[in-house]
């Protein structure tokens, strides 16, 4: 029997954490407190208590070459420093490309040892 992990958040390390379990034969579980992936890198007009935000017109200061997932190149078509909305544009593409949202619970809020649902 696969052993299973627990992966906390799903923003970009939550995602490539997920894909290395799943790559090494193990049953991951990630526990997101929002409503979707992103981390960060997801702007939202308003501010949340406790989450992280960039600012509307954040762009990647680092390459889209040295930025990329290693086995995943960043599209053709995009520019060498994204805009943040790009950016979480590749996540969605990696996300649905290796089937990762499957192993995602939203609105889960880890505790210390536990998770719980969140209170929206
Ligand atoms: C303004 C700014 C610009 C940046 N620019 C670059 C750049 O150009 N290039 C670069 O490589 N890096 C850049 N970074 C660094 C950036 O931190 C990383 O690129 C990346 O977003 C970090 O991803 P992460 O998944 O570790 O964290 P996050 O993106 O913060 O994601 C963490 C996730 O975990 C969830 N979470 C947190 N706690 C819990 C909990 N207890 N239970 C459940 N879910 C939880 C959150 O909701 C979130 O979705 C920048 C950072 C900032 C702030």
């Amino acid at each position: 029997m696969a052993k299973t992990v627990a992966v906390i958040g799903a923003g970009v390390s939550g995602l490539i954490s997920l894909k290395c379990c799943v790559d090494e034969g193990l049953e991951p579980t990630c526990f997101e407190r929002t409503e979707d992936i992103g981390g960060l890198w997801r702007f939202k007009e308003s501010v949340e208590d406790g989450r992280a935000s960039i600012y509307k017109s954040v762009i990647t200061n680092t390459s889209k070459e040295m930025s990329c997932f290693s086995d995943f190149p960043m599209p053709e078509d995009f520019p060498n420093f994204l805009h943040n909305s790009k950016l979480l544009e590749y996540f969605r593409i990696f996300a649905k490309k290796f089937d990762l949202l499957r192993y995602i619970q939203f609105q889960v809020f880890v505790l210390t040892g536990q998770s719980q649902p969140c209170e929206q």
